[in-house]
């Protein structure tokens, strides 16, 4: 399995060339729970009863563009995109 940290362009645009299943991953001690990925993405990722992300185990090719949006504004850089065998 592949993590990217998307901290920086030059990691975007490795995930648009490589990864042939992304899925998001929260690191939930970093994640602060204030919903901003879901603000961004609300067909995508859903909310607990506290605030925190549900995220799909899976996402579709339409939505990828979106999840990398969310990775990259996430203030705790708690969202990652990574590459799962299908
Ligand atoms: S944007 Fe990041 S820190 Fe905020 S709820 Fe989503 S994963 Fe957690």
């Amino acid at each position: 399995m592949h993590i990217f940290h998307l901290d920086g362009l030059t990691q975007l645009a490795r995930i648009g060339d490589g990864v042939v299943n992304p899925k998001l991953r929260v690191d939930w001690p970093l994640c602060c729970g204030r919903g901003l990925c879901h603000e961004l993405m609300p067909d995508v990722v859903a909310l607990d009863e506290w605030g925190y992300p549900i995220v799909p185990d899976s996402l579709e090719s339409h939505q990828v563009a979106d999840a990398r949006e969310a990775v990259r504004v996430c203030p705790t850089l708690a969202l990652r995109l990574v590459d799962a065998p299908r």
